[in-house]
């Protein structure tokens, strides 16, 4: 048992969740709250990010798992030393680490959601997404040539130093980025603007992408475009890094190269044997039968070799299909009792048992889990308060 599950909670996974679901988890949620994409959703993705930062790491975890926020803070992790949310963001989505990054435009990070008859068969899908360009009417200047001045505000500086009272005779310095010139030093004249970026350099832009969907790719598995993320002015551009994100398929489940499907076969089917059909992802269609004499069980699994997924980069190659079978049983009264005992005569023999005097009969019930939990808390010195149960009654057949 863990002490809290607020982390749990934020990433929406159980406290049994192993790195992989934890890593999902994280994967979606940052991506819909990322602040590019939900600008209002800031805390949240704070939160996603803190969460997933204690998660992923089995220390932490433990620590966690054992003594909640409380034991995190004694350990040395509270408000103030987590990373930053961008980037625990850009080591996950692979932003190629803060030194690059500096020397380059922002990486654009897109989740696109693929089905997987798409992972199955291969597929090409157009992605269009808004980046940043260098602005073609002043070559990403922002005005007029010569236009450039300092600014005014910071003297060039890109840091302004504010002085705070922070009590009786005593003040602070802050030094803080420039608010007029966003810290670049330097400023156009308002008058001297290029109209068309409005003195930003850049300007955004529609751009339509095509993503090549390679056989077998997987979900999670990023495709990155070099070179097609945000343009800013003397910065090498950034990427953008597409994240695939399997869509839930109504009949298989992917788990590594194979499929799993369930399949409900009647009681009949499962006895004197069976003949179905199976459609693929690439719309084949297989025809499986049981051998004669076989009984298949509730639960029993079989597979069907290469009819799984195909393996990235290798696709002739496949994976299993795994079907698991579901008996249907009868209901109840489902037949005359004249011709259940023509069934049972049919059927393996049933045990007989011998019930003497000193064997209590008792009532059996449906299993009701909510009901035992009452009993074993209420129950415990309640028990005989009817004295003994009354004796064997004969049994009726
Ligand atoms: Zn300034
Ligand atoms: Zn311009």
């Amino acid at each position: 048992m863990v002490k809290e599950t607020g982390y749990y909670d934020i990433l929406g996974v159980k406290p049994s969740a192993n790195s992989d679901e934890i890593k999902r988890a994280y994967r979606k949620l940052a991506l819909k709250y990322h602040p590019d994409k939900n600008p209002s959703e800031g805390e949240r993705f704070k939160l996603i990010s803190q969460a997933y930062e204690v998660l992923s790491d089995s220390k932490k975890r433990d620590l966690y798992d054992q003594g909640g926020e409380q034991a995190l803070k004694e350990g040395g992790l509270s408000g103030g030393s987590f990373s930053s949310p961008m980037d625990i963001f850009d080591m996950f989505f692979g932003g190629g680490g803060r030194m690059n990054r500096e020397r380059r435009g922002k990486n654009v990070v897109h989740q696109l959601s693929v089905n997987l008859e798409d992972f199955y068969n291969g597929a090409t899908r157009k992605l269009a997404l808004q980046k940043n360009v260098i602005c073609d009417k002043c070559k990403g200047y922002g005005g007029k040539k010569g236009a450039v001045e300092k600014c005014p505000a910071c003297k060039g500086r890109g840091m302004q130093v504010l002085v705070q009272q922070i009590g009786p005779g005593m003040v602070q310095q802050i030094q803080t980025v420039c608010s007029d010139c966003k810290g670049q030093g330097e400023r156009i004249n308002p008058k001297d603007r290029c109209t068309t970026c409005n003195g930003n350099k850049v300007v955004r832009e529609k751009k339509i992408l095509e993503i090549h969907i390679d056989k077998g790719m997987k979900d999670g598995q990023k495709i990155v475009i070099h070179g097609e993320g945000d343009q800013e002015p003397d910065l090498e551009p950034g990427d953008v890094i597409i994240v695939l994100d399997q869509k839930d398929h109504p009949m298989f489940q992917r788990r590594g190269h194979d499929l799993i499907m369930k399949m409900k076969i009647q009681l009949s089917e499962a006895l004197c044997g069976f003949k179905r059909t199976i459609e693929t992802l690439d719309d084949r269609v297989l025809v499986i039968t049981s051998r004669q004499g076989e009984v298949v069980k509730h639960g029993d699994l079989k597979s069907i070799y290469n009819e799984g997924m195909p393996i990235y980069k290798n696709p002739l190659e496949k994976g299993s299909l795994i079907i698991q079978f579901l008996v249907a049983f009868p209901e109840h009264n489902w037949i005359s009792k004249e011709r259940l005992s023509l069934l049972e005569a049919l059927l393996p023999p049933r045990e007989e048992v011998m019930v003497t005097d000193d064997m209590d009969q008792v009532d059996l019930v449906e299993f009701d889990p909510r009901e035992r939990s009452y009993r074993s808390h209420t129950e415990a010195y309640e028990e005989d308060e009817e004295g003994p149960r009354t004796g064997v009654q004969c049994q009726t057949s």
